[in-house]
């Protein structure tokens, strides 16, 4: 069976678990899905190479669910992730494919946040724990995570875990569970230290990864749009409003939210309407129709019910959700550019998912552009040239001797002069949308994220120099190069147990026994003090503000007085 044709009742997952993804309006597993979960469900190993976007999260939760026994009262199942974002990201869909599992627990562990809550919830007994290496080590020193009853651990985007320095805390945990044990190890890349961990851990595992084969035409415009300071909603919005498009298809991830999107681009004033497999053929067979006679200009899809679409006037192609896969992908821009007509594909990319469009971009052999959003004036302009054009053609085809009459009375009576009335019939026409538009502007995508990347080693990126920007103190921390501290240890220490965004950590100078980091300004208290508290190697990184040189005696607190002075950013988490 190809993947294409397998749906979630084929994959023999618990009843609860295939209600959930009913209730969450997926429609088709996806491809990492469809090749996972079978070996998962039979209790193999598994070896997957995956990045976020592909489903992989639920790829091993659908299974691992099914197999939870509920009445057991120590974890089954651990799952080590690299950040905090992530777990917390794994921990909601966790509990979002268990609503309807009676008494499941999850918990998400991760460095930074209180013990005693998470101890308290050790203690009640949870099934499923998801955390950060750091944090689950502390956990098993202190006996406080009984890993006797673990089935299962998930090694969650392994590179990612290796590059923050993390492999050797993973190793370690890995040596403390259960032999007997069921190991998944998923990864984006393939790096040998990865493929040596999965060497020594897994047993006979199975291997996926998902291949594609993908040519696109090159009458078709791809470009891409990188999520950030506006929602995908109001750029879809934006975006319709400059394009000049015949017709659109939008490809969205889930049942649920092609009728969502349907409805909001409706009330937006568009003619738009939801394809999707809920609907039986016959009906589906109607929207494309009306696709196609004009009487809708906008479906929104998901990939199952668009499939094989060929409607001549589509010329416009957004992927609102991200596609699985670059096989998806092709899929979906071919259902522009039909006939030998020229199309446009534009792709939503949320920061999370910049290795799905690397990929896009590696599997089509072609770069896609990068593109921001109009901005208000664009629209503006827009709008008056419509509202122009608009007001040309009815004078052009309207009889308007009665109202030439009218208001060259209503101009006699009144006193006001002609333009002065076109003016307020201007105004009122377009009340409901004013020519002139205010939006706060959008930042244009970072492209500097898409750079480090693509060289997929935060190693290798130079640093900021010390004292190379004056929104960066620097700080001292209690760990160097003999207790074999590398800097990418201590960029994933400080990421993950702080919360500072690892782009916001400045240069790390090693000595010997201590280094320096050069980190943002004002710091909160809260921070400073769980910085303080944060290993490295087994050292404690005792951090303090740095006072310039070797041997002088060390500062306190970091500097909150200075104006300038921004706060480190406490990486957000995205709602899925
Ligand atoms: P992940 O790769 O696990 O980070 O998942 C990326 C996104 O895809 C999440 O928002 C999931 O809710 C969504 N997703 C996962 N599997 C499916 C599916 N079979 N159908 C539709 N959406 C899915």
């Amino acid at each position: 069976m190809s993947s294409e044709s397998i749906s979630f009742s084929d994959l023999a997952l618990a009843a609860p678990v295939l209600k959930a993804i009913t209730d969450v309006g997926y429609e088709q597993p996806s491809p990492i899905q469809a090749a996972s979960i079978p070996h998962l469900l039979q209790g193999h190993d598994l070896l997957g190479v995956a990045q976020t976007g592909t489903g992989k999260t639920a790829a091993f939760a659908l299974p691992m669910l099914s197999n939870i026994d509920v009445s057991k009262k120590t974890p089954q199942l651990l799952v080590l992730a690299p950040t905090r974002e992530l777990a917390i990201q794994v921990a909601e869909a966790f509990q979002r494919y268990a609503c309807n599992i009676k008494g499941f627990h999850v918990l998400p562990i991760y460095g930074g946040q209180d013990m005693s809550g998470q101890l308290r919830q050790l203690r009640r007994g949870v099934h499923v724990v998801v955390g950060t290496p750091g944090r689950v080590m502390d956990h098993l020193r202190r006996s406080s995570l009984d890993l006797s009853g673990l089935t299962s651990i998930v090694l969650d985007e392994a590179d990612e875990m290796l590059r923050m320095g993390f492999i050797d805390d993973v190793e370690w945990i890995l040596e403390h569970a259960p032999k007997e044990r069921q190991t998944a190890l998923f990864s984006a890349t393939m790096p040998k230290q990865i493929r040596s961990v999965a060497n020594r851990y897994l047993n006979s595992p199975k291997e996926v990864s998902i291949k594609s084969d993908t040519t696109t035409g090159d009458n078709i415009e791809q470009c891409y749009w990188m999520v950030s300071g506006t929602n995908k909603l109001d750029a879809l919005t934006r975006i319709l409003e400059v394009e000049s498009f015949d017709g659109m298809i939008i490809f969205v991830r889930t049942k649920t939210a092609t009728a969502e999107l349907a409805e909001k681009l409706e009330a937006r004033g568009h003619s738009a309407s939801a394809l999707n497999g809920d609907m039986n053929q016959q009906l589906r067979e109607r929207t494309i129709e009306r696709l196609k006679n004009k009487k809708l200009d906008i479906i929104i899809a998901t990939d199952v019910a668009a499939r094989g679409i060929d409607v001549q006037r589509v010329s416009h192609v957004i992927n609102y959700d991200i596609p699985y896969d670059s096989e998806a992908y092709v899929h979906r821009i071919g259902r522009t550019g039909r006939a030998g007509r020229s199309g446009k594909a534009i792709l939503f990319v949320a920061p999370r998912e910049k290795r799905l469009l690397y990929a896009i971009e590696k599997a089509t052999r072609r770069p896609l552009v990068s593109m921001e959003l109009p901005t208000s004036e664009t629209v503006s302009a827009m709008r008056v040239d419509q509202f122009k054009e608009t007001l040309l053609e009815t004078i052009k085809s309207q009889d308007l001797s009665f109202f030439n009459e009218v208001l060259a009375q209503f101009s006699h009576e009144n006193d006001i002069a002609p333009e002065e009335i076109a003016s307020a019939l201007g105004f009122l026409c377009q009340k409901e949308r004013p020519l002139q538009v205010q939006w706060s502007n959008v930042k244009p995508a970072r492209d500097n994220h898409r750079d480090r990347d693509r060289n997929d080693s935060r190693e290798k990126r130079p640093r900021r120099e010390r004292g190379s920007d004056e929104n960066m103190q620097t700080f001292r921390i209690e760990v160097g190069r003999t207790h074999n501290a590398r800097p990418g240890d201590i960029v994933g220490a400080i990421a993950n147990e702080a919360g500072i965004d690892s782009q916001h950590i400045g240069a790390i100078r090693l000595f010997d026994d201590f280094s320096t980091v050069d980190l943002p300004k004002g710091m909160p208290d809260e921070t400073f003090e769980t910085l303080k508290k944060v290993r490295v190697r087994n050292q404690t990184l005792n951090i303090s503000l740095d006072q310039g040189s070797r041997g002088k005696p060390r500062g306190d607190r970091p500097n909150r007085g200075d104006k300038n002075g921004k706060p480190p950013r406490r990486s957000g988490r995205k709602p899925s």
